[in-house]
Order: structure tokens, then sequence, then C-alpha cells
């Protein structure tokens, strides 16, 4: 096991020009099959819940299904609260064993933002952990059809932001949407650039599910990280599951079933590492 924190991860994967994936993970079927890609490939991954799926399995039940997956695994991963909500989640997560959290205070006014992430880095920070805020609007279940350019992060903003909240990382719009897209999306490729060069601050894009290997790759050159998967990742498990039953009618223990559904996970995860590391697996 060599559980390490965002920030270590990311500041590798920056030096070498790459983006660390980071997975959402549901449930032991999801865990497994990251800790096989893990064994598999060596190459370092975040995995990462939302409040939801905490909710739904318990707080500290993700990190500890991690440790003892990973029990006699070399390769690095961290352990990361995605869209956290509040600073009292933030704690409990930290005293759970998550390595880094999120606070998403995007839909908050800019002050408040602020305030609210400088909280969470106050009493995160000390203790080792990462911390990664929002900036701007991602689309999908944040918002609504909003109006491009006033969803994009502003670069001045994203100084001040990172100035006074202290964040290791930060979380950009730059046009890209939670879920599923219904359209072709734009993605300012540039504004990541401007950012980055603007801030030291790790950057980090969500909504990357449905988004080209050419578009990622150009966003990891302009200075992205780290970067989410979860709806690709959920859809290739549900997959597996109605392809199994669908073949094997009579089958009925999930110990066979779930291979096909963990299998089709594996094959998202080694695709996606691939493209944040400009590498074929
Ligand atoms: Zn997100």
């Amino acid at each position: 096991m060599a559980c390490k924190t965002n920030y270590e991860l990311m500041r590798s994967a920056l030096e070498r020009h790459e983006a660390v994936p980071a997975f959402n993970i549901d449930n032991l079927e999801s865990a497994l099959a990251v800790a096989e890609v893990l064994r598999e490939t060596g190459s370092p991954v975040i995995v990462q819940t939302i409040p939801r799926t905490l909710n739904y399995g318990g707080i500290s039940t993700y990190p500890a299904l991690m440790r003892e997956l990973t029990a006699d695994c070399e390769t690095d991963w961290a352990m990361h609260l995605d869209h956290g909500s509040s600073l009292e989640l933030a704690a409990k997560c930290v005293k759970a064993g998550f390595t880094s959290v999120m606070y998403d205070g995007s839909l908050l006014p800019f002050a408040d933002n602020i305030r609210m992430t400088a909280q969470v880095t106050s009493m995160a920070l000390p203790l080792g952990v990462s911390v990664e805020g929002e900036l701007g609007t991602i689309g999908g279940k944040e918002e609504g059809d909003t109006d491009l350019e006033a969803s994009y992060t502003k670069v001045d903003e994203a100084v001040e932001f990172v100035d006074k909240t202290h964040v290791t990382s930060l979380a950009i719009g730059v046009g890209t949407a939670h879920g599923v897209y219904k359209g072709t999306p734009h993605i300012h490729v540039q504004r990541i650039r401007e950012i980055h060069a603007a801030t030291d601050v790790q950057l980090v894009l969500h909504g990357a599910s449905g988004l080209s290997d050419e578009v990622l790759r150009a966003c990891i050159e302009a200075g992205i990280c780290k970067i989410n998967f979860a709806t690709e990742l959920r859809q290739a498990y549900t997959s597996g599951i109605r392809k199994a039953l669908a073949a094997d009618p009579d089958v009925f223990d999930p110990k066979l079933y779930m291979r096909t559904a963990i299998d089709e996970i594996k094959a998202v995860l080694r695709q996606k590492i691939a493209v944040c590391r400009g590498i074929t697996l």
C-alpha cells in the first residue's frame, strides 16, 4: 500500500507533462477494478467518492476497502473526497483516512466561496491533507445552460482565490459538464493555459467523460494535471452486468456476473490512464 496525497501525485505528473486520472468508485466492484489496474499498470491514480456515495456505503468504507485491496501493491494512489459540501464532511473524511478533500463552493458568491474554502484548508493542510477548491461553473448537475463566457473561470479571480484560500488544487470551469454531453462541448483550452501561467496551483478538469482523447491531451498540455472520470465508469459497470445476465439468464452468483462488470470498468480505466499519461497500455 502506498497511499499518497493528491498534491504529491499531481506534482510528479505535472513534471512529466501528464495528468493523474481520478476515478470515482461506488462499491466493492469498482474498488476491485481500480486496485487490479493499479497492480497491472503500475500507474498512480486518485480514487474518489462523492458525498452521495459516502451516504450509500459509509465514509470509512472506501479508504478501508482501497487499503485492503492494495495491501500488496507498490503503486501510489490517493483517496479523495470529490465535491465535498461542508467543512464537517471534509473533517470526517480526513479522520477516516482520506488524503485529500475537495470543498466545492462554486455555486456560492465569490467571497463566500473563499471564506468557506479557507476554513477547509485551515483544517486539512496542517494535517498533511490536500485540498481542492472549485471556481467557475462546470455544467451538468451543477448548473443549467448558461452563457459560456460567464461560466469560464476568470484568471484574476483564480489568482485571488488561490492566494486567499491556499488550496493545493483548483477545479476550473472551461466548458466541461458533468454527466453525458448532449452536443459537442467547446473547451476553452487557452483559458487553462492562462490560469496555469498566472498561478502555481494544480489544475483539475471535471466533466471529462465523453471528451475526445485529443481534447483531453490538449487540456493536459495546457496545464491540467488531474482529470476526473465518473460517468463512463458507471456506464461500463452497468453495461457489464447487463451483458453477463443476458449471456447467462440462469446465473445467480454475483461473483460470476460481477466479474464481467469489473472487466468492463477496467477497460475504461486502462484507456483513461493511457490518455492521461500519453502512453499506450
Ligand atoms: Zn466534478
